[in-house]
């Protein structure tokens, strides 16, 4: 599958590759924003998507029409194959700027540095023509330096890990209180706090959203589902709420 169209009106599309992880590792969703031949990557991957991913966005778009390359925070699914991406194209990636010294860590070139940009934590605006992409703080959702993509174009909201779920059957959310077993676990452990979901959730309703569409699992579609995700977080207690003495112990 070369990847599946979530979106398509006139000069933007939007399309989603949800299988091209191989089974071992967590799953993981790539996204590719088009708008009038120019193109944003999101959350491109490691190398064991790399090759597979590149050949299937070639169907929608050459390489070179990649304009940026969105990081929404520094794990390895993420970033690991970042230098490929930047070697192959000639986009410009943006990360938060707590991540920018750790990037070379990965194997980033030091000739290919100066085109990983850091985006400030109260984010920014990146303009696809006349599209502008609304790069939204999403700091300890969960990583300290973390953002997430608003298509005003499309009207997806791009969340990264929040709204991520792991082995569920499905690749849409039909069912909002049988999908909660497959993203509890996961956001009571990974994300910060419910002051910040709180604080995310205040943001966030102030966007005309028609999708939520996370970087692993399935995505939420339509507004009922979208505004059950909204109150779904925005009453979760998780990290430091949750962390108690029972794991703070000496081993
Ligand atoms: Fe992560």
């Amino acid at each position: 599958m070369s990847g599946e169209v979530l979106f398509e009106q006139g000069e933007h599309k939007v399309v989603v590759f949800q299988e091209l992880t191989p089974a071992s590792m967590v799953q993981a969703n790539q996204f590719l924003i088009i708008h009038k031949g120019e193109a944003m990557l999101l959350d491109p991957g490691g190398h064991k998507v790399f090759s597979k991913l590149k050949s299937d966005i070639a169907k929608h778009i050459t390489p070179q029409s990649i304009k940026y390359i969105f990081l929404s925070h520094q794990d390895p699914d993420i970033v690991a194959a970042l230098n490929g991406w930047l070697l192959t194209t000639n986009a410009e990636a943006y990360i938060s700027k707590l991540w920018i010294r750790f990037l070379p860590h990965f194997g980033l070139d030091s000739q290919m540095e100066g085109r990983v940009h850091p985006i400030d934590d109260r984010g920014t605006v990146l303009n696809l023509g006349d599209c502008e992409l609304k790069i939204l703080p999403a700091h300890f959702l969960h990583s300290p330096g973390n953002f997430q993509v608003y298509d005003p174009c499309s009207k997806i909201l791009f969340s990264g890990d929040l709204g991520a779920s792991l082995g569920q059957p499905y690749n849409v959310v039909e069912n909002f209180e049988e999908h909660v077993k497959y993203m509890e676990g996961f956001h009571r452990r990974y994300m910060a706090s419910n002051k910040i979901l709180k604080l995310w959730a205040k943001m966030v309703r102030q966007l005309d959203i028609e999708v939520i569409a996370p970087q692993h699992g399935a995505i939420f579609k339509g507004k009922d589902m979208v505004n059950r995700f909204i109150e779904w977080v925005e009453n979760l207690e998780c990290g430091v709420d949750v962390m108690d003495e029972s794991i703070y112990q000496v081993p």
